[in-house]
C-alpha cells in the first residue's frame, strides 16, 4: 500500500485493524482507549515528549519542581505499612544520581516495575522525604532504549495492556502506508498563515524533529480543529438564518404602539439601570423587534444584574400580546426568581391602565406564577389551563414546565438562565415543540452565571448572538476573601461571622458535596450543622438547607433567612446559583478545595451584594499545587472573567463542550485560553468562506469531512448549545 493518498475523512471510516502490525489484540486495547478509527489514531496526541537531548540528571532534580526524568527502575518492592495501605517503593537510577518512586494504594505496581526492560520516562513532582529526594505517585512511561531522538509518551490507562510505543509504532504505521492525507482547509490559507499541510502537520506533531516543528505543527493542528468547528458554526448559523428570512417568522414582533408597560416599568424601578444593563436591553430589544427570532446568549459576572434585564424583555414580549417562561436548574432559584419578579414588576406599581395581555378584552394586571416539581396536582392544572387560555403572562419554573401537556396562547419568549445546567435536550425540547405548534419560532435569551472566557464563548456559542453585562450595579465593595489554611484561621472565620451577626448581619457555611446521589450528604450537612450549633456557632440562630429538603420546606428556609429569623444558613451547594439576600456578609466554604473555581465565585458571589463590608472564607488544609492555584485564584481576583480563564487553563479544554463525554468534536491540541488569535483567525476565514459557498458544494472535501466529524447528532448538539 506505500505510496497511498487518502481523504481524511476516509481515515475516520477505516478501522485501526487495517493496518499492518495491528491484530485483534492490539485492536481491542487500541478500543479501550476510545481508538477505533485510523483517524482516531492519528489524532490521539502524545502527553509529552521526552527531549533526549535536555532530560535533566536524576542527581540534579530539584525538590519542589515538577521534573520528567529518564532512567532505569532498580528493587521494586512493597514495603509493609502501619495503616494497612499499599506502598511500593523503587528507585530510578542514572548515571547522575537515583531517586526513589513512592506508588501508594497500587499493588500491581511491584510487578509492573519489575518487569520493565529498558528505560522509563517518569513525570512528578520532586519531594523530600526525610532528608531524601522522592517522587510520590508519579506517571511512569517505559519508552525503551530509544536514544537521540525525540520520543512521544501517549495518555494511557492502566489496563489498556499498550505501552507507549506500542501507540508510537501503530501511529508511524499509519504514515509508512499512506504517503499523503487529502487536506480540506484551502492551501491558500495554510500558506498565508504558515502553517503545514495537514499531512506534516500531524506527523511532527506525533514525532517532532525539534521543538520549532513541533511549534509549528501543534499551531497547524490546533487551527483545523478550530476551522473545521468554525465552518460548521458558521454554516448552521447562515442556514438559520437563511430559513428565517423565508419561513421562520418570529412570533414576538416588537409592538412599537404598546410601548407604555416598558417605559413605566423603568420609569418606576427601585434603581437606575446600570449602563451595562441598559446597553443590554438594547441589544435585546432590538433582537425582538426583529422579525427573525433572536437567539440571544446573556453574560455577566455574578451580581451584575441579570434579573433585571431578563424581566425587561418578558415585559417587550408580555406588551407586545405574548407570554414569557423563564426556566431555572432548581427549585430554590425558580422560586427566587419568581419572587424576584414579581416583586420587581410590583414595586414599579403600574398604574391600572398598563395592563397585561389585552387578548381576552378586559385590562388586568400582569399575571405572574410558578411552576415546579412541587406545585400540586390541582394547582397544576389550572395553571396549565391558564397558559393555554392567555391568562398567565409569565411563568416561572424549574424543567418540570418540559412537559408534553405544555401549550400556550402565544409563546414569544424563552429565558433559560443559568444555562450550563441544563441538558441539551430539555431546553431546545420547549422552543421545538412550540414552534411546530404556533408556526413560528420563539425568541431565545440564554443566560449564564458563570462567565465563559470570550473566546470560548465564540468557539462554543458561535451560532448564538452574545450580550454581555459589563460592570456591577453601584456601591458594590469587593468581597475580602482569605483561604483559611489551618484550625486557628478556621476559628477567625468563625468568630468574625459571630461578629457581623452581633451587629445585625447574616451569613452561610456551605459544606461539600460528599454524595449528591444519596443520602450520605444530607447526613454529611446535618452532622455538621448540628456540630456547629454546639460548637463556632453556638447560640446563634441557624438555618439548614439542602437538596433533598421538600420544596415547601426549602422555600420555609429561605423566607426565614430573608426575613432574618435566621442568623446563618448551613447549606450544600443548593445555594450556590441566584440566592440573594444582600444583608447576608459573610460566606464560609469548608474544605474549599473540593469546589471548583466557578462554583466558588458563584458561592462567593452570595455576599457582597449590599452595600456592607463583606467577607468570603475559603477553609481548607490542602495545600496541592492544584488547591493553591485554585483557591488562590480566589483570593486574587473577584473578577468572573478572568477567573473562568484560570479555569479552563488548570482544566484544559475538554470539558468546555458541555458537559458530555469526550467526543469527536472536542478540541484536542487548540487551547481556547492560548490560541485566542488562532480562534479570531480560524472563525473570519471560516465566515468569509461560509459566505461565499453556503452549502460547501465547491469545497466538497471539507463537507465530507465537516459530515464526517459531526455527523446530524453532532450538529444538533452545536446548534443547541
Ligand atoms: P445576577 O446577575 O447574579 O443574576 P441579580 O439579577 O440577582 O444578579 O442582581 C443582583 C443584585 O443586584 C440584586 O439584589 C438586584 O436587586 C441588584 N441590582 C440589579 N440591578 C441593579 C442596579 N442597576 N442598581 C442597583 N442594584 C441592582
Ligand atoms: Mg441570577
Amino acid at each position: 500500500m506505500v505510496g497511498v493518498v487518502v481523504r481524511l475523512d476516509e481515515l475516520t471510516r477505516l478501522s485501526v485493524s487495517e493496518l499492518a502490525g495491528v491484530g485483534p489484540a492490539r485492536t481491542r486495547a487500541l478500543a479501550a482507549l476510545g481508538v477505533e478509527t485510523i483517524y482516531d489514531l492519528v489524532t490521539y496526541f502524545p502527553r509529552r515528549y521526552v527531549d533526549r537531548s535536555r532530560e535533566v540528571p536524576i542527581g540534579e532534580a530539584v525538590p519542589g519542581e515538577q521534573v520528567l526524568l529518564v532512567g532505569r527502575v532498580m528493587d521494586a518492592r512493597r514495603i509493609p505499612t502501619r495503616g494497612g495501605r499499599v506502598l511500593v517503593e523503587a528507585q530510578l537510577v542514572d548515571s547522575s544520581g537515583k531517586i526513589t518512586l513512592a506508588f501508594f494504594g497500587q499493588p500491581y505496581r511491584a510487578k509492573q516495575l519489575a518487569n520493565i526492560t529498558g528505560e522509563v520516562a517518569v513525570f512528578g513532582r520532586v519531594e523530600l522525604f526525610r532528608r531524601r529526594r522522592q517522587m510520590n505517585n508519579p506517571l511512569v512511561d517505559p519508552i525503551g532504549d530509544k536514544t537521540g531522538a525525540i520520543v512521544p509518551l501517549y495518555p494511557l490507562r492502566e489496563a489498556a495492556g499498550l505501552n507507549s510505543s506500542d501507540i508510537a509504532r501503530a501511529v508511524a504505521q499509519v504514515f509508512n502506508e499512506y504517503a499523503e492525507f487529502v487536506d480540506v482547509v484551502p492551501p491558500s490559507l495554510r500558506g498565508h498563515l504558515g502553517l503545514y499541510d495537514i499531512y506534516q502537520a500531524l506527523w511532527q506533531l506525533h514525532f517532532p524533529t525539534n521543538e520549532q516543528t513541533w511549534q509549528v505543527a501543534r499551531k497547524s493542528v490546533a487551527f483545523d480543529e478550530l476551522f473545521l468547528l468554525q465552518v460548521k458554526l458558521a454554516q448552521l448559523r447562515a442556514e438559520r438564518e437563511a430559513r428565517a428570512v423565508a419561513t421562520e417568522h418570529d412570533a414576538n414582533p416588537f409592538v412599537p404602539g404598546s410601548a407604555r408597560l416598558l417605559e413605566e416599568f423603568l420609569a418606576h424601578l427601585p434603581y437606575e439601570p446600570t449602563d451595562g444593563q441598559r446597553s443590554a436591553i438594547a441589544e435585546i430589544a432590538r433582537d425582538m423587534a426583529s422579525p427573525r427570532a433572536m437567539h440571544r446568549l446573556l453574560q455577566g459576572d455574578v451580581g451584575s444584574g441579570k434579573t433585571l434585564v431578563s424581566v425587561v424583555a418578558m415585559l417587550i414580549a408580555v406588551q407586545s400580546g405574548h407570554q414569557a417562561v423563564l426556566v431555572a436548574p432548581t427549585e430554590v432559584l425558580a422560586e427566587q426568581h419568581h419572587r424576584s419578579i414579581s416583586t420587581l414588576v410590583a414595586e414599579a406599581r403600574l398604574p391600572d391602565s398598563v395592563t397585561g395581555r389585552l387578548f381576552e378584552g378586559s385590562p388586568r394586571p400582569v399575571s405572574i406564577d410558578l411552576l415546579t416539581g412541587s406545585t400540586p396536582a390541582a394547582r397544576r392544572r389550572r395553571l396549565l389551563a391558564d397558559l393555554r387560555a392567555g391568562a398567565l403572562d409569565i411563568v416561572v419554573g424549574t424543567h418540570a414546565l418540559f412537559n408534553d401537556e405544555l401549550a400556550f396562547a402565544s409563546l414569544g419568549l424563552v429565558v433559560v438562565d443559568e444555562q450550563h445546567r441544563f441538558g441539551v435536550e430539555q431546553r431546545s425540547a420547549l422552543t421545538d415543540r412550540v414552534t411546530v405548534d404556533q408556526g413560528s419560532a420563539p425568541d431565545t435569551l440564554v443566560m449564564t452565571a458563570t462567565p465563559i472566557p470570550r473566546t470560548a464563548a465564540m468557539t462554543v456559542y458561535g451560532d448564538l448572538d452574545v450580550s454581555v453585562i459589563e460592570g456591577l450595579p453601584p456601591g458594590r465593595q469587593r468581597v475580602e476573601t482569605r483561604w483559611a489554611r489551618t484550625a486557628l484561621e478556621a476559628q477567625m472565620a468563625f468568630t468574625l461571622l459571630r461578629d457581623e451577626v452581633a451587629v445585625g448581619r447574616q451569613g452561610y457555611v456551605v459544606c461539600p458535596v460528599v454524595d449528591e446521589s444519596t443520602k450520605l450528604q444530607v447526613r454529611a450537612v446535618t452532622e455538621e450543622f448540628e456540630r456547629l450549633q454546639q460548637a463556632e456557632l453556638k447560640g446563634l440562630r441557624l438555618g439548614l438547607i439542602h437538596g433533598k429538603l421538600s420544596s415547601a420546606a426549602k422555600d420555609e428556609v429561605m423566607r426565614d433567612f430573608r426575613d432574618r429569623a435566621i442568623d446563618v444558613l448551613v447549606a450544600t451547594t443548593v445555594i450556590e446559583v441566584g440566592v440573594d439576600v444582600p444583608n447576608a456578609t459573610v460566606m464560609i466554604i469548608e474544605d474549599a478545595d473540593r469546589f471548583g473555581i466557578a462554583q466558588l465565585h458563584q458561592l462567593r458571589g452570595r455576599v457582597g451584594r449590599g452595600a456592607d463590608k463583606s467577607y468570603c472564607y475559603l477553609l481548607s488544609e490542602v495545600d496541592t499545587a492544584v488547591a493553591e492555584a485554585r483557591l488562590g485564584a480566589l483570593v486574587a481576583s473577584d473578577d468572573g472573567f478572568v477567573l473562568a480563564e484560570i479555569d479552563l487553563e488548570l482544566r484544559g479544554e475538554g470539558t468546555v463542550l458541555g458537559g458530555r463525554q469526550a467526543g469527536r468534536t472536542d478540541l484536542k491540541v487548540a487551547s481556547l485560553s492560548h490560541d485566542r488569535d488562532l480562534v479570531l483567525e480560524a472563525r473570519q476565514h471560516a465566515r468569509a468562506l461560509i459566505a461565499q459557498d453556503r452549502s460547501l458544494e465547491h469545497h466538497p472535501r471539507l463537507r465530507a469531512m465537516l459530515q464526517a466529524l459531526f455527523g446530524d447528532d453532532e450538529a444538533d448538539f452545536l446548534l443547541r448549545s
